[in-house]
């Protein structure tokens, strides 16, 4: 009997794997588990079986009428969802490769670049791409005859019937002016951000492109410290210990105002191509807040000082990755992407 039960279950096996559709799964049932099927027939001979080995068998032969139901209802359901109709598939075949995305350079550019700033204190704030025109120029000291307010330099909007001039931000430089009007000192804040030009695209620059703007207000706030900062921001970002220099430099927005090169990291000094042979590389421009920026903002500039700085992340990224041609990183192309 015990031999029995188990070729009818290799049987049952085999047959089950022809099953393919509703059809053969009918003939199963019926052979293996209808009323006149295998299994109770085995029930009818179970009368006979010696009573010594009853147990036994009676346990194998429960056993066997499990699996078949087990079977029958595992392919039944296949069949009703379909997986198991007209399947051909090779199932030995290795499985497919899909790509899989990955933050753009861009982002993984700022998240790194405020992170580092994070780490010594800085929140982050994003401002707002549609500006008006106190925000993005007034209280940043650029008065209505700078030509960055130029139609040739910035994109208006149609505000008509607006009392105010609306544009998309030139700089991320008015989400200082954002914090600094809702918030009152101890401020350290990064704004990171896309940014818009009237500019002709062409390999050094595009019409949209993304910033990383900082500003730290507090009492005594010293040039020294806007150094400091700086230092700790290259050497987090380009290396430890390249030299850095601060170069005179003008913006409406600070006084006294610098550009920060650090030693260029191609040729660690020497000259070369990437720097023109100055062995130095640009990388942000910064200096001590204006005056005039705290009164535009309600601050009193005899009881705060403050520095800001800001940098464009596809120069900055042009830099430290010997990138010759910005617009390549709008191209979408995967073999550049792949890269980073
Ligand atoms: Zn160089």
């Amino acid at each position: 009997m015990i031999e029995k039960i188990e070729s009818i279950k290799s049987e049952a096996l085999n047959e089950a794997a022809l099953i393919k559709n509703v059809d053969t799964l009918e003939q199963f049932r019926i052979k293996f588990l209808g009323r006149k099927g295998l299994v109770h027939e085995l029930f009818e001979g179970f009368k006979d079986v010696p009573p010594q080995e009853k147990g036994r068998t009676g346990k194998a032969l429960n056993e066997l009428k499990q699996v078949l139901q087990e079977i029958f209802d595992s392919k039944k359901s296949e069949l009703e969802t379909g997986s198991a109709a007209g399947d051909d598939t090779d199932h030995t075949l290795p499985g497919r490769t899909f790509n899989k995305g990955t933050r753009h350079l861009i982002h993984q550019a700022i998240d790194e670049i405020t992170s580092i700033f994070a780490k010594i204190g800085f929140d982050i704030y994003e401002g707002y791409e549609l500006e008006d025109e106190f925000h993005n120029f007034d209280a940043l000291n650029t008065p209505d005859y700078h030509p960055s307010r130029d139609m040739q330099d910035t994109f208006y909007v149609d505000s008509a019937g607006k009392d105010k001039k609306y544009l998309l931000r030139t700089h991320t430089s008015p989400g200082q002016v954002h914090v600094m009007q809702s918030n009152k000192p101890p401020i350290r804040v990064v704004v990171p951000g896309k940014v818009y030009r009237n500019e002709e695209v062409s390999s050094r620059s595009l019409a949209v492109f993304h910033q990383v703007e900082g500003l730290y207000v507090d009492k005594d706030v010293s040039f020294r410290e806007l150094k400091g900062t700086l230092d700790y921001f290259a050497w987090e970002f380009f290396g430890k210990g390249l030299k850095t220099r601060l170069r005179p430099s003008f913006f409406p927005f600070t006084e006294p105002s610098a550009e920060m090169d650090v030693e260029c990291i191609l040729c660690k000094g020497e000259g070369c191509r990437v720097c023109k042979h100055t062995g130095w590389l640009e990388i942000l421009g910064c200096g001590m807040v204006d005056p005039n920026v705290f009164k535009a903002v309600g601050y009193d500039p005899e009881e705060y000082t403050g520095f800001a700085f800001g940098m464009g992340i596809e120069r900055t990224l042009m830099i430290k990755h010997g990138i010759p041609d910005i617009r390549i990183f709008y191209e979408n192309d995967i073999r550049f992407l792949k890269q980073f």
